[in-house]
């Protein structure tokens, strides 16, 4: 598989043309932003284990039925994956209140919920990715019904297969952001990351953080973090 030019340089990630139109490489970076990219840094080692461990995630929700981009691991940043036009939502899940729901509705971080929920974010920089409802995404054109439906349904699927997975670390998954695509037939697809950049994941026994939350709030300990959250998932 060939790279090519960059189509794309993310916050997070850069994505590359290959000489199959059908196939795209992505290559993490290090770089870590918040706030809508005001607050901006590096966490060293990062782009590796976000690759690594958002791979091991998408081989395993494949076994368990769910469609996702991922083709192939080239190498310890870089992946081809099947290229996709991305529905431009952030789908949202939650298990426990925390960060935006536990401020927006006054609830303390760290209440579980007795389902599983959902929300939507319009990704879109420039608006600040504002919380969108369903009939917002559909006035707006974004998607389908039936496309909503099938997000709505994977999502959930999604957090059923990881909250099982990760439970299996000592590991409680709070919450976790998703994207989705289409392919060249329409498919809807499980498409970008899932890593401690996308999920709030807390020791199930101390409570610690061992995600993005420790760079966004300045509590140290960031690369050890994503260290032993990523020698969790591949010590297995
Ligand atoms: P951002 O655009 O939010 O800064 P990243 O730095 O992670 O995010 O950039 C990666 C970009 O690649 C994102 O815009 C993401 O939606 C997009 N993307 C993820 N998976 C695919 C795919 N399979 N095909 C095409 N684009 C993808
Ligand atoms: N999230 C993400 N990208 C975003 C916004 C949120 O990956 O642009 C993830 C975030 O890591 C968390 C979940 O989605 O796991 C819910 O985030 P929340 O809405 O609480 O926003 P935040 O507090 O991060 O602003």
């Amino acid at each position: 598989m060939e790279k090519q030019t960059q189509l794309y340089e993310g916050k997070a990630k850069k994505v590359f043309a290959t000489d199959d139109p059908r196939r795209v490489i992505v290559s993490y970076k290090d770089d870590a932003t918040a706030f809508n990219g005001e607050k901006k840094g590096t966490i060293a080692g990062k782009g590796a284990i976000n690759n690594v461990m958002s791979n091991h995630l998408f081989r395993l929700l494949e076994q368990q039925g769910v469609r996702t981009h991922f083709i192939e691991q080239l190498s310890d940043r870089e992946t081809v994956v099947e290229k996709v036009a991305i529905v431009p939502l952030e789908v949202i899940v939650r298990n426990v209140a925390a960060g935006s729901f536990a401020k927006r509705y006054g609830v303390e971080e760290g209440t579980a919920f007795a389902a599983p929920t959902i929300e939507f974010s319009y990704k879109n920089d420039a608006l600040g990715d504002p919380l969108i409802n369903t009939y917002h995404a559909l006035a707006l054109g974004l998607a389908t019904q039936a496309e909503l439906e099938t997000i709505k349904r994977t999502a959930f699927r999604v957090n059923e297969v990881l909250c099982a997975y990760f439970d299996t670390l000592n590991v409680r998954l709070v919450d976790f952001k998703l994207e989705f695509g289409r392919t060249a037939d329409g498919t809807i697809v499980l498409a970008d990351e899932i890593s401690p950049d996308t999920c709030r994941l807390w020791d199930k026994t101390t409570g610690e953080k061992l995600d993005k939350d420790r760079f966004r709030r300045n509590m140290g300990g960031v690369e050890q973090a994503y260290q032993e959250i990523l020698s969790r998932v591949m010590g297995q």
